[in-house]
């Protein structure tokens, strides 16, 4: 039995990315409570990990402040946030609201109780459009929208609390986070979803009509976005060195996580009908505005100071337990 390590608030653990995390965690050794309000995040997700669950919201400081003295955490891995593009643009202060003060209320409650390590989970769209690819952790930041723009405050709160109040954080800038736990025991599950590997794959199950391509006529070799699609897995194992390297002393610092390679929509869809050996009917539609051409991370700076190595590269392999998880979701 792995050796039992100190204890870890993972706030958002009843997420897709956030259940990955907690997983990834248990595996590791570590006492895990998850914060969750469950307006998007799944109990059940929590009750398989069976690690304990405490439903609360980031803004209720007498929740957290009773969390943190009943717990003796050594750090928080905050991945509650809102994530709508869409909706952030219709109705901002929602998203400034939670993302933002909601992380506010957070990171004084953790000074509050002397907790000053924290990994938060960031987003590449901190960069906005690309001015190169593959993007690196320097590439200029120009957020375009009001989702992204949350997340980037919280980085400029972070790196200001770190010089005033010794506050060491690892922020993680994602990519495009796809696939499922290999071991169907986790995986996604939005509502409304958005996202393209999902939506292919309802529509491979005959949950949707067909997979519209937003746009046809981008300059690259089939004229469609390139997209950097990360496995959930690995993004889990990231978080977990990062907190490792937290814990042994090392200074703040922020990573991107990504694949390193780009895949087009229409590779997307052309991998999961041989995955899943079904027929997926495609409309070509107008582009979605706000859509980058190619977006591609290096995630060389993670790979060398973390010491990551991401297991599931391959399209294929992330598809492949993302169908396991949708099928299992939808026949059981
Ligand atoms: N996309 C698509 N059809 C859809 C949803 C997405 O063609 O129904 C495209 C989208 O234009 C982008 C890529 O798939 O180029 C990935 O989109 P997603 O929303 O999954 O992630 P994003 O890169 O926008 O964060």
């Amino acid at each position: 039995m792995a050796q039992v390590k100190p204890k870890i608030l993972v706030t958002g653990g009843a997420g897709y990315i956030g259940s990955h995390a907690v997983l990834a965690l248990k595996n590791t050794g570590y006492g895990i409570v998850v914060l969750d309000n469950l307006e998007y995040g799944h109990q059940e997700l929590v009750e398989r990990l069976q690690v304990e669950l405490v439903v609360g919201d980031l803004s209720d400081r007498t929740l957290l402040d009773k969390l943190f003295a009943t717990h003796n955490f050594v750090a928080v891995m905050h991945f509650a946030a809102y994530i709508a593009v869409g909706e952030s643009v219709s109705d901002p202060a929602k998203y400034y609201r939670n993302n933002v003060a909601g992380t506010m209320t957070l990171l004084e409650a953790m000074m509050a109780a002397n907790v000053k390590k924290l990994v938060f989970a960031s987003t590449c769209s901190i960069y906005g459009m690309p001015k190169q690819v593959p993007m690196t952790e320097e590439h200029p930041q120009n957020p375009i929208n009001p989702y992204a723009i949350t997340k980037w405050m919280v980085e400029r709160m972070l790196a200001d609390f770190d010089r005033a109040y010794d506050l060491q954080s690892v922020v993680f800038r994602f990519f495009n986070a796809s696939g499922a736990n290999p071991q169907g025991l986790l995986g996604e599950d939005h509502n409304p979803e958005t996202h393209l590997i999902p939506l292919v794959l309802l529509t491979a199950l005959g949950k949707r009509e067909s997979i519209s391509i937003l746009g046809t006529d981008y300059s690259t070799p089939d004229g469609t976005c390139l997209r950097d699609y990360i496995h959930v897995s690995d993004l889990a194992d990231a978080h977990v060195l990062g907190l490792e390297y937290l814990l042994q002393g090392g200074k703040s610092d922020v990573f991107n996580l990504g694949n390193g390679n780009g895949f087009s929509v229409r590779q997307v869809i052309e991998t999961a009908q041989q995955v899943t050996g079904q027929e997926i009917k495609v409309v070509e539609c107008d582009r979605r505005s706000g859509d980058p051409t190619i977006l591609v991370g290096s995630s060389d700076k993670a790979q060398k100071v973390l010491g990551w190595r991401p297991q599931y590269s391959e399209l294929s392999q992330i598809i492949k337990d993302a169908w396991q998880w949708h099928q299992q979701r939808h026949h059981s």
